[in-house]
């Protein structure tokens, strides 16, 4: 399981990103059942959830001031995105690949949120640029989407977007300034043995994909 130094510093509040050992992060168990029925689409829909196993239909952002209640998202290259407000309150997971990134997931659920400084961010485990080659067009199409993001950033070489700098740049333009970047890299992560970290759709898992998530204590 991987953590956030910055949402550990938060009160009540329990998270963890899954990795391939550890599919669904072992801190979320104890209220693992609770979590919403969705289905992921890479689309722009946040839901709050105030229910034990609401369904939240065809959504792909999550958030409750329930307690006891976890909010969680699969990913496996996505970026995996949790935040809380800072008094503990108020927790969201959000699932953003390329397509809910220049679509607008994020500025949506903050802006669903009315989040600004008093939350924090955490960015989990992420496909790196050198590993994320897209095509010309899209490459092109992301140049042109967001030009407040310096091209070192967005695009560090030939077509290779880089997703997290791009989820960084629209939690700071909408003033999450506290974020923290955890774990690696998805697709290329290796244990001391030489075994992959995380599921990774663009090495092949196509099946199982890991869990992040998150909830209030009681
Ligand atoms: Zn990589």
């Amino acid at each position: 399981m991987i953590t956030s130094v910055l949402l550990s510093s938060i009160p009540n509040v329990v998270h963890g990103f899954g990795t391939g050992a550890e599919l669904v992060p072992a801190v979320l168990l104890p209220v693992w059942e609770s979590r919403p029925q969705k289905k992921q689409v890479h689309g722009t829909t946040a839901v709050r959830i105030a229910e034990s196993r609401q369904r939240a239909g065809e959504a792909d952002a999550f958030h409750t001031q329930q307690r006891e209640i976890a909010v969680s998202v699969i990913t496996a290259d996505c970026v995996p995105l949790l935040l809380a407000r800072r008094d503990g309150g108020h927790v969201a997971a959000v699932h953003a690949g390329w397509r809910g990134l220049a679509d607008g997931i994020i500025p949506r659920v903050l802006a669903q949120l009315e989040a600004g400084d008093e939350w924090v961010a955490a960015i989990g485990p992420t496909i790196c640029a050198a590993c994320y080659e897209v095509s010309e067009v899209l490459a092109l199409d992301f140049a042109r989407r967001f030009p407040g993001i310096p091209a070192a950033d967005l695009l560090p070489s030939h077509r290779h977007l880089n997703l997290r700098a791009i989820a960084d740049y629209q939690l700071r333009k909408a003033g999450v300034t506290a974020i923290d970047h955890a774990g690696g890299c998805t697709c290329c992560a290796r244990d001391a043995s030489g075994n992959p970290v995380f599921r990774s759709y663009r090495r092949g898992d196509r099946n199982s994909q890991q869990h992040a998530g998150l909830y209030i204590v009681g």
